[in-house]
């Protein structure tokens, strides 16, 4: 804020009166202000002013601060000072340049030094359990799972670092977190086998940029475009552990790295480069979304889910550029790590666990082991069935308290001697008419000569008495 915005104290328009009537007395102020300031005439009658007549000046400064801050710049519909909405819009589009500058200067450089394959990108994805809104476009993500990886051109995604997190859900937030873990990556909450020092997470995080920075400078982190503020939020609550500034971490959009990285990957075959919106558009489509095995430890044992895990979708992100650039640098493409291993239906697997934590619980664990899988609200099925299955003592009682069961089996029945059996109404016999035809006394014949006359020469109608139909009574027929 200006200093003009930021109005004047009661001493300030004292001065300016001190000044006004000296002046009338001839005294001259080359620096103006200044110069009464350091008057010490001026500081012992401002001393020494009543309280009145400081109170009025008090009323004039109060006055000016409200005239200044009426004066403040124009407000957006949701608050926001217009001239800050400007600058940060500015500052964006800064980042965004700078961005596609860096990219395109670190392509060139390889490019000439003809190491593209090897040059390394550092990748990330978070998963959270909820957002919540803290300020005018400001989001707080609590984090769930992240993973990042190097990726090259020449390996693939490699050397990745991977957490499942354990958040303490604030009170009111628990039903969020719980729908979208439901939803999408089905960790829950508050997991007790889940990491929450923040600090080591920075620390570790660090070592890993650390083996990329060129200068003293870190690596930028590239990230899908709608993950970036999640990222930031992670990395803010990491820094704040560390105590340091987030400042230092250049988040960039993996979306404009793909785009860049294909065209120049394309530019030796055609000269149809892509623009960033059809980039983002080619990376959004996921191609390798239904490759399973690419996904941690964790989501291994979570049926339903795999899809979601931050380390299958870094993995997919690798597989994805590599789909479209390798083949036109000639880098040589090899099964796992430029695209999936072919998936067989054998998903018994024996791996052991590396990291240390909720990994070593679940190491050698097959898919067809089910009593030790681990359902998303963290029972496992053996445990289900311990506390909710019947006891032997309790199917024991079940059993003695049960009734005995008579069963007549209509087979062995003899017909004539058994007859008494059958109770009810006896069947009507065969070829005889029902009881309700019965009733009606007189034949029934619809084609009566009144309504029905026989046409000339043609043949008579056969005869038949006619007269006093009774209709029985049925479903709302009527007689005219
Ligand atoms: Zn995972």
């Amino acid at each position: 804020m200006s200093k003009k915005t930021q109005g004047k104290n009661a001493f300030y328009f004292f001065m300016l009166d001190w000044k006004k009537r000296e002046e009338a007395g001839g005294r001259v102020f080359p620096e103006g202000l200044k110069d009464v300031q350091r008057d010490i005439k001026c500081s012992e009658e401002w001393q020494n002013l009543s309280s009145q007549e400081k109170g009025y000046y008090n009323k004039r400064a109060k006055d000016s601060k409200i005239e200044a801050q009426g004066s403040l710049t124009k407000k957006t519909a949701l608050g926001e000072s217009v001239e800050e909405v400007a600058a940060a819009d500015k500052r964006e589009q800064e980042y965004h340049q700078n961005m596609l500058q860096y990219i395109e200067s670190i392509i060139t450089m390889s490019i000439k030094h003809k190491n593209l394959e090897k040059l390394k990108f550092m990748v990330i994805h978070v998963n959270w359990f909820f957002t919540r809104v803290i300020g005018i476009n400001k989001y707080d993500f609590c984090p769930a799972e992240f993973a990042v990886g190097e990726f090259s051109l020449e390996n693939g995604i490699e050397n990745i670092y991977h957490e499942i997190i354990n958040s303490k859900i604030p009170l009111g937030w628990k039903r969020d977190a719980i729908e979208i873990s439901q939803q999408t990556h089905r960790i829950p909450v508050e997991l007790p086998q889940g990491k929450n020092d923040f600090l080591l997470m920075y620390n570790k995080l660090i070592a890993l940029l650390k083996n990329n920075q060129t200068g003293n400078k870190l690596p930028p982190l590239f990230t899908s475009k709608g993950l970036v503020p999640a990222v930031k939020s992670l990395l803010t609550k990491m820094t704040h552990a560390a105590g340091v500034s987030s400042d230092d971490f250049l988040i960039y959009s993996l979306e404009a790295l793909f785009g860049s990285l294909r065209n120049t990957a394309t530019q030796s075959v055609d000269d149809c480069t892509i623009p960033l919106v059809v980039a983002e558009n080619e990376f959004g489509k996921d191609t390798f979304l239904s490759v399973c095995n690419l996904e941690c430890d964790f989501h291994k044992c979570i049926d339903g889910s795999s899809q979601y895990c931050s380390m299958s979708i870094i993995k997919r992100w690798g597989f994805t550029i590599c789909d479209y650039c390798c083949e036109f640098l000639g880098v040589p493409m090899v099964e796992g790590v430029h695209f999936p291993i072919a998936q067989t239906i054998d998903y018994v697997y024996q791996e052991v666990a590396e990291q240390e934590g909720i990994d070593t619980q679940l190491q050698l664990i097959s898919l067809s082991d089910q009593s030790k899988v681990i359902e998303w609200n963290g029972v496992t099925e053996e445990h289900r069935r311990k506390v909710s299955e019947r006891s032997y003592a309790e199917e024991l009682r079940r059993r003695n308290e049960s009734k005995r069961v008579d069963v007549i089996d209509h087979s062995k029945l003899n017909a004539p001697s058994n007859n008494a059996i059958l109770t009810g109404r006896p069947l009507r016999l065969p070829k005889t008419t029902s009881l309700a035809m019965n009733e009606i006394k007189e034949n029934i014949n619809y084609l009566n000569v009144t309504d029905f006359p026989p046409l000339e020469g043609e043949a008579k109608t056969p005869k038949k008495d006619v007269k006093n139909v009774k209709l029985p009574l049925g479903r709302g027929r009527c007689r005219t």
